[in-house]
């Protein structure tokens, strides 16, 4: 098993890729803290994965408020004693083109994206730094590297995470704390399934398929696994070929 007893936050954890990330954990003997902004299937997830045989603990958190997310870090470590893994995965879209982009639709994507991955990240800094061991995971996307038209709140927010996460990993990496992002393409989940799945998306991606969250949630693993203790800084795109 890869995480044995690792305690593990995965922010948005009640669907898509942050719950397979979370079931992979689980698989990988980790302990989990499922999290999210939805009471019911928060219950419904953690259930799912406490059945696999896993310690799991359910907190309810809006990334985006500060206190919500430091009440996530306090109530893991009242349970836990320690924090080994974040992965700040939680994330939401406002597309529009720039005419039509509110200052609403800015401010919503700005705050959930890339003000939680700083509050959730601010939170467990201490305790990992205490510890002398942590591993954060920030799920960004291939369009903070690339941009895309109409996306340009939430473009701005994934490549926001990529400097923060860069600067942080230079911060922490004398205290054994390594940072890296993950950057997804089109991967098939709740967020994915209004976008047309046509030709033409299908002939942006050089392996012609959309992607499955197993395969961003394995790299996760591995992120988070003893395996990659001499990596950090690195933004890994898992998107098919979109971004080279
Ligand atoms: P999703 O919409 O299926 O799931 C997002 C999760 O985040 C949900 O559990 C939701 O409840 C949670 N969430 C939303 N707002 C929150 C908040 N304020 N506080 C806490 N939790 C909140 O999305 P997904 O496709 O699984 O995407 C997961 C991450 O991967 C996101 O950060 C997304 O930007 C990124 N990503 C996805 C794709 C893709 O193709 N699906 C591509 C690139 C990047």
């Amino acid at each position: 098993m890869l995480l044995k007893d690792k305690v593990a936050i995965v922010t948005g954890s009640t669907r898509g890729i942050g719950k397979e990330i979370a079931c992979d954990f689980a698989r990988e003997g980790a302990k989990i803290v499922v999290t999210g902004t939805n009471e019911e299937k928060l219950k419904l997830t953690s259930e799912e994965i406490a059945s696999m045989g896993c310690e799991v603990l359910c907190v309810k958190a809006d990334v985006s408020s500060f206190e919500q997310a430091k009440n996530l870090v306090e109530t893991t470590i009242s349970k836990f004693g320690r924090v080994d893994i974040l992965v700040n995965n939680a994330g939401i879209t406002r597309d529009n083109l720039i005419a039509r982009l509110t200052e609403e639709d800015w401010d919503i994507v700005l705050a959930v994206n890339l003000k939680g991955v700083f509050n959730c990240s601010k939170a467990v800094t201490r305790i990992m730094m205490k510890q002398r061991i942590g591993k954060i995971i920030n799920i960004t996307s291939v369009v903070g590297v690339t941009g895309n038209a109409g996306q340009s709140n939430y473009a701005a927010s994934k490549a926001g995470m990529i400097g923060f996460s860069k600067s942080l990993a230079k911060e922490l990496a004398s205290r054994n704390i390594t940072v890296n992002c993950v950057a997804p393409g089109f991967i098939e989940t709740e967020m994915t399934s209004e976008l047309a799945n046509t030709e033409a998306l299908l002939n942006s991606i050089p392996l012609k398929r959309t992607g499955k969250t197993i395969e961003i949630a394995k790299l996760v693993t591995f992120l988070a696994s003893e395996n990659a203790d001499y990596i950090t800084g690195e933004v890994i795109h898992v998107d098919g070929g979109m971004a080279m």
